[in-house]
């Protein structure tokens, strides 16, 4: 008997097309027009064929032409494992074409993607909040980032006073997704001014923002590579007394410095 080419199909399939061992890619492509690609794969047998072939003393009836009985490798590969038949007897053929055809498998499909913190960022448990102090700070901190983590605090703040502010963390929000298509240095400025607007409008409802980064990192999928990327988190944090105090300290300055009134 020999292989069906529809044996030879479900193993090269199953195989990825590549050497069981080293994964060398079994089809080397033609360097000119007049050539075709060159086949270097080759498919090993686990029991042989007849029992005079490598690993003829292990008992076995069946179709050894089956693709389960096959292994793909490289030319190389093939040599080596018929050659050394005691160091590749059946049970270890079995375990690398399982293995092999796993790993094809799982690297074929989309592997589910998994969010972490990356372990070379800011730790969470300590990384701290800073006040935000200009529009260009906040710009900077939204622009770089991918995701956004508001937060906010209701103590002694009027209703109005937290709507507003909700308000403003949501369009903080959407300039987060927008950054991206903002290129221009025009489109960057006013970017920076709308921030130093929603700066001024938390001030105005008695709140004051604080934010860290924090660096995250997806796993799976397609990409083999893990991606890292910022999470913004803003805090809005209520003035309360310190707000005061700031204000009678500024008029204090604006006095000393002869300020008008
Ligand atoms: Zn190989």
């Amino acid at each position: 008997m020999a292989i069906s080419e529809k044996s030879m199909k479900i193993l090269w399939a199953l195989s990825g097309g590549c050497c069981a061992i080293c994964r060398t890619t079994l089809v080397v492509p033609r360097e000119v027009e007049l050539d075709d690609h060159s086949v270097i794969g080759e498919m090993a047998h686990i029991y042989p064929q007849s029992p005079g072939g490598p690993r003829g003393n292990a008992p076995f009836t069946g179709n050894g032409d089956h693709h389960s009985n096959l292994v793909l490798l490289c030319g190389n590969h093939h040599k080596v494992v018929d050659d050394q038949e005691n160091g590749w007897p059946v049970e270890r053929m079995k375990k690398l074409k399982a293995d092999h055809e796993t790993w094809v498998a799982e690297t074929l499909t989309h592997r589910p993607l998994r969010v972490t913190v990356d372990p070379s960022g800011p730790d969470p448990k300590k990384e701290k909040f800073y006040m935000i102090n200009s529009g260009a700070e906040l710009w900077n901190l939204i622009s770089d980032a991918w995701s956004f983590l508001p937060s906010y605090s209701e103590e002694n703040q009027r209703d109005e006073q937290v709507e507003q502010v909700l308000g403003l963390l949501e369009e903080l929000k959407e300039w987060m997704e927008m950054s991206e298509f903002i290129e221009t240095m025009t489109e960057q400025r006013n970017a920076r001014k709308c921030m130093d607007a929603i700066l001024k409008e938390c001030a105005d409802n008695g709140y004051i923002l604080y934010s860290r980064r924090i660096r995250f990192r997806t796993t799976g999928g397609v990409d083999p590579s893990p991606m890292t990327w910022w999470q913004a988190e803003v805090r809005a944090v209520p003035f309360g007394d310190f707000f005061k105090l700031v204000e009678e300290h500024l008029k204090k300055q604006e006095n000393v410095d002869g300020g008008e009134d």
